[in-house]
């Protein structure tokens, strides 16, 4: 029988959820990205196509391909995924993580919606084109990264820093967090499409006071005046703001939906959302989660010095604004240092690859409507967008209307509907051929 995509995106995809790629965020524990690059780098070589294998550090292995287009003269498009997967407690599952079990009609791995599912999707494409000699309008960058559940230093981080040139005249990038369907009723399914991030920015906060004896009177307390500060930014509320993403998305689900969403209410707005509504209203505002506290090292000794983590997230062009009203709520006598930070990005809702999208979904759906959306979090776009790229969040899957999605990313029992990767192959395969 002859190989297609939709044929054989299945075996792919359980190929790669049998390599574990755990990413522990501890270079000591983490396996590397090495045999899932190779198995990869093996596949495309199949088929004919050169790859190149990156490592940032011993088994930490990014590849990179190019695939020619028809012209040549046109922007090429980058379509990356990342390799690398989460920690998975195999007690916590009902199949074994790394086994690639298929039962239910879904696969079931770590790594099965996040993102081995794309990965092969991808893979898969490719390896038909090439099977059948299909040429794709402009040149094709492929990229397959490492690191980048752990904050992408190993990955798409330092592609982007010592071999920009593998992405020389990229415009425009898809991989995750998008494309996937959310059920509004049997004739309709709102396709969301990642077209921004938020921003990212972990603080440390340190409070210095006098150390002393914890029996004394005492007004100079680092740790008192840690705790307070700590305290005022957990309960402070950050007001919402809707950016143009957001604003773009309320106004196409209320149309989609036919209820009345104000953009000038967006809480009230999101609130009417159900199951999407956790997705969205974290892009309404700005976040400041504290997340780790330090200070002392003996019951009866005051310390001269607190420290705390918080865990920041800001709206794309809102960083500086952010900071400061933090330095309102933090007060003067705190200092504040940045630990890890990253810009958020945003793109527009338009253009010809986003039509192509669109398209693509109601060719096999025609129940499909592409909506824009911010995500909270953050993927390998990050980096990308720093070349200038356009990134879009676009893996396509069709998803039955009771799974909750959102969950199985680094959830328990991780599983992709099997359908829903071949819908995806077809839908990937348009998109690319008419991108
Ligand atoms: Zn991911």
């Amino acid at each position: 029988m002859k190989t297609t995509a939709e044929g054989e995106v299945v075996g792919l995809c359980r190929d790669l959820l049998r390599i574990d790629t755990t990413n522990t965020g501890d270079p000591r524990t983490t396996v590397g990205e090495r045999a899932a690059a190779e198995y990869v780098a093996e596949k495309l070589a199949e088929v004919g196509v050169e790859s190149k294998l990156l490592e940032s550090a011993p088994k930490r292995a990014n590849l990179i391909a190019r695939i020619p287009g028809a012209d040549r003269s046109r922007g090429a498009l980058l379509v990356h995924g990342h390799l690398d997967v989460v920690p998975a407690d195999a007690s916590e599952w009902s199949v074994p993580p790394f086994a690639g079990e298929e039962k239910d009609g879904y696969l079931w791995g770590r790594g099965a919606v996040d993102m081995k599912d794309f990965d092969a999707m991808v893979l898969a494409v490719v390896r038909e084109w090439k099977r059948v000699g299909y040429t794709p309008p402009r040149d094709i960058v492929l990229a397959y990264t490492a690191d980048e559940e752990a904050g992408m230093e190993y990955g798409s981080q330092w592609l982007v820093t010592n071999h920009a040139s593998e992405f020389e005249g990229c415009t425009e990038a898809i991989g995750e967090v998008g494309g996937y369907s959310y059920t509004v009723n049997d004739d309709l399914r709102l396709y969301l499409v990642q077209t921004a991030e938020k921003g990212l920015d972990w603080l440390r906060l340190h409070a210095t006071g006098r150390p002393g004896h914890g029996s004394f009177i005492h007004d100079d307390n680092a740790v008192t005046a840690l705790a307070e500060a700590v305290a005022r930014v957990g309960r402070h509320r950050f007001p919402t703001i809707v950016t143009p993403t957001v604003r773009a998305f309320l106004e196409q689900v209320s149309d989609a939906l036919e209820i009345e969403l104000d953009p000038d209410q967006p809480e009230l707005a999101v609130a009417k959302l159900g199951p999407i509504a956790n997705v969205i209203g974290a892009t309404l505002r700005n976040t400041a989660n504290p997340t780790r506290l330090e200070a002392g090292y003996k019951d009866n000794v005051i310390p001269g010095r607190a420290s705390a983590t918080i865990d920041c997230r800001t709206l794309p062009g809102h960083a500086d604004a952010f900071l400061r009203e933090l330095r309102d709520v933090i007060g003067p006598d705190i200092e504040i240092e940045h630990m890890h930070q990253q810009s958020a990005v945003e793109t527009a809702f338009d253009g010809d690859l986003v039509d192509a999208m669109g398209a693509a979904l109601r060719a096999e759906d025609p129940g499909a409507r592409t909506v824009p959306y911010l995500m909270s979090g953050g993927t390998d776009a990050k980096a990308f967008a720093t070349l200038g790229i356009r990134c879009f969040g676009f893996a396509p899957l069709r998803l039955p209307p009771d799974l909750n999605f959102s969950a199985l990313f680094h959830g328990i029992d991780e599983r992709v509907p099997v359908e829903g990767l071949k819908f995806g192959v077809r839908v990937l395969d348009r998109l690319l051929r008419n991108s």
